[in-house]
């Protein structure tokens, strides 16, 4: 007897894999441009991806993003914000109080050590803009950091150091990329203003309303529940199965999977993905990044916005938020947050709430005295173990340069595309997920209404590029120093990169000038 036939059968022209930030913007910007024939599949039972809030402590937490980086009119999460009124305050400004392991204010001591990091910051941006100009390969951060001096060895100069970099890139600095980090695009764009997000209904607030914009109640296409177990792709098209025994065929697939989803192998792609494809997805560093939540039964802490502690272990418990800060959450909420990245992060998802409690307690008896109680409850979010997410964010690795990107961003064989915080120049946003959602639903558009149809990547093809060589090769990306040039007696230099041509013609000119 033949099994019983499970799930269904559909045939549709786009499947936009995931229901996140990229995946809802994707599948609104094919609505937008008239192609309303896709279908979106979701594997959890909701929309919004690593955007997700919980209730605790008598209100709503986003334990996912809640800043958005740059409020200008530039960035589609601030228009949005402000579109739908999504309350929060200005967290440009840092008010932060410090105390050591004694309890000691040393806050005043923590804004001398932050202000000798100033140099050697402005140092690393001055040298990635120069390495960028002259087309010098990417160094880790750390490099640029040890050049201008700064060595940190006392716990002071490593928790500065830690709130400075790692609270921001998600890791160290001797693993973080100097020329991705420092020549940010969102700064550049939008400003460096930050806004931190309070609203009641959540950040993903925002992205319902985006659903809603073009999805009507119950829209047959918005599958939830639909783990995707499989992705078929041929020249031809895509077919997607799910873990529930239903099959999608269709002419494009969007992916926005997370990097560590897609590093995990727990989606197989048939055949496997080229290697120009895997190699770049490898490179890029999904990390881990988590914040803490604890409710006591009453406020022992200080005032400040922020906390600082100072121990001996390099990012253990360093950074803390108080939410009862004003415009935050109000006066008795007794609500803390600890966050904490990379090598902390992974070892507290990795062990029981009651371990972490038993560490966070410590920390705070140290700074605020034997006396304080015990909390009413904590909540460990554990993204890194979330088989939908497998960590926070992606952070460029050291070296990913605009060859690597087009790598990210390519479809395979003009069927499979990618999308999501991991492909795009603005990697590890919120908006850089929208970015790259558009992006792709934008080339798919075209290439379903006739225009070019992007294929898949290329490969740098080498020739020579000077036009003026009589072995000019228009089709040629980088120079390979074989151009060969008419001389007056009718013989040819040989053998003559490019740019050594461009420099001798560059002299000879100036030297008739003078
Ligand atoms: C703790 C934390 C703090 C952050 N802070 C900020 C911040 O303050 N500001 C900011 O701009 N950004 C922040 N980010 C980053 C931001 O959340 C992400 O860049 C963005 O949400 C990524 O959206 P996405 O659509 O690319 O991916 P995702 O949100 O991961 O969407 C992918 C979707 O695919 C689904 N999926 C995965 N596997 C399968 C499968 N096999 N089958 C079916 N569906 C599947 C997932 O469930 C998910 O819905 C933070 C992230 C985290 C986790």
């Amino acid at each position: 007897m033949l099994p019983a036939c499970q799930g269904e059968t559909v045939k549709t022209k786009v499947l936009v894999l995931g229901a996140g930030m990229a995946g809802i913007s994707a599948a609104r910007s094919l609505n937008q441009s008239g192609l309303t024939d896709f279908v979106i599949l979701e594997g959890t039972g909701r929309i919004g991806g690593r955007v997700w809030k919980v209730q605790f402590g008598g209100k709503t937490i986003d334990i996912g993003p809640n800043w958005v980086y740059g409020t200008s009119d530039d960035n589609p999460i601030w228009r949005m914000v402000e579109t739908y009124n999504v309350t929060g305050i200005d967290a440009s400004q840092k008010g932060i109080k410090v105390r050591n392991s004694s309890g000691h204010d040393v806050t005043p001591q923590w804004h001398t050590v932050l202000a000798s990091l100033d140099e050697p910051s402005e140092a690393a941006y001055d040298l990635a803009v120069e390495r960028n100009a002259t087309g010098q390969p990417d160094m880790p951060l750390r490099a640029t950091l040890k050049l201008s001096g700064w060595n940190p060895t006392a716990s002071m100069e490593k928790a500065v150091e830690y709130y400075w970099y790692d609270m921001y890139y998600g890791e160290k600095p001797d693993v973080s990329s100097l020329l991705r980090g420092e020549l940010n695009p969102t700064t550049d764009m939008f400003g460096e203003s930050e806004y931190l997000i309070t609203d009641q209904r959540g950040i993903v607030y925002i992205i319902e309303q985006m659903a809603e914009s073009f999805l009507a109640e119950n829209d047959q296409r918005l599958k939830l529940n639909k783990t995707i177990t499989t992705i078929r792709w041929s020249d031809d098209g895509v077919t997607v199965t799910t873990k529930d025994g239903s099959r999608y065929t269709v002419d494009f697939a969007i992916v926005t999977f997370s990097m560590g989803v897609l590093q995990s192998k727990s989606v197989e792609f048939v055949p496997g993905l080229p290697d120009w494809k895997r190699e770049a997805i490898s490179r890029v560093h999904m990390v881990s990044y988590t914040k803490i939540y604890l409710k006591f039964p009453s406020k022992f802490w200080d005032d400040d916005e922020y906390i600082g502690y100072i121990g001996e272990r390099r990012g253990y418990y360093t950074v803390w938020q108080n939410m009862e800060s004003p415009g935050v959450f109000l006066e008795g909420t007794n609500i803390l947050l600890v966050t904490v990245v990379d090598d902390e992060a992974r070892r507290v998802e990795a062990q029981s709430d009651e371990a972490t409690q038993a560490e966070v307690m410590a920390v705070l008896r140290n700074m605020y005295g034997a006396g304080i109680p015990d909390p009413t409850d904590i909540l460990v979010p554990r993204w890194g173990q979330d088989p939908f997410s497998r960590g926070s964010y992606a952070n460029w690795g050291v070296g990913i340069d605009d060859e690597e990107l087009r790598k990210l961003q390519a479809p395979v064989a003009g069927r499979l595309f990618f999308a999501g915080d991991g492909t795009g120049p603005h990697f590890g946003y919120l908006h850089g997920a929208f970015f790259e959602g558009a992006r792709v639903a934008g080339a798919i558009a075209t290439c379903v209404g006739g225009g070019p149809c992007e294929e898949g990547y290329q490969p740098p093809r080498r020739g020579c590029t000077c036009p003026a060589a009589d072995n000019f090769d228009s089709q040629a990306t980088v120079d390979n120093g074989s151009c060969l040039y008419p001389t007056s007696g009718g013989d040819r230099i040989v053998p003559f990169s490019t740019s050594f041509y461009i420099m001798g013609v560059a002299a000879f000119t100036f030297t008739d000038m003078m």
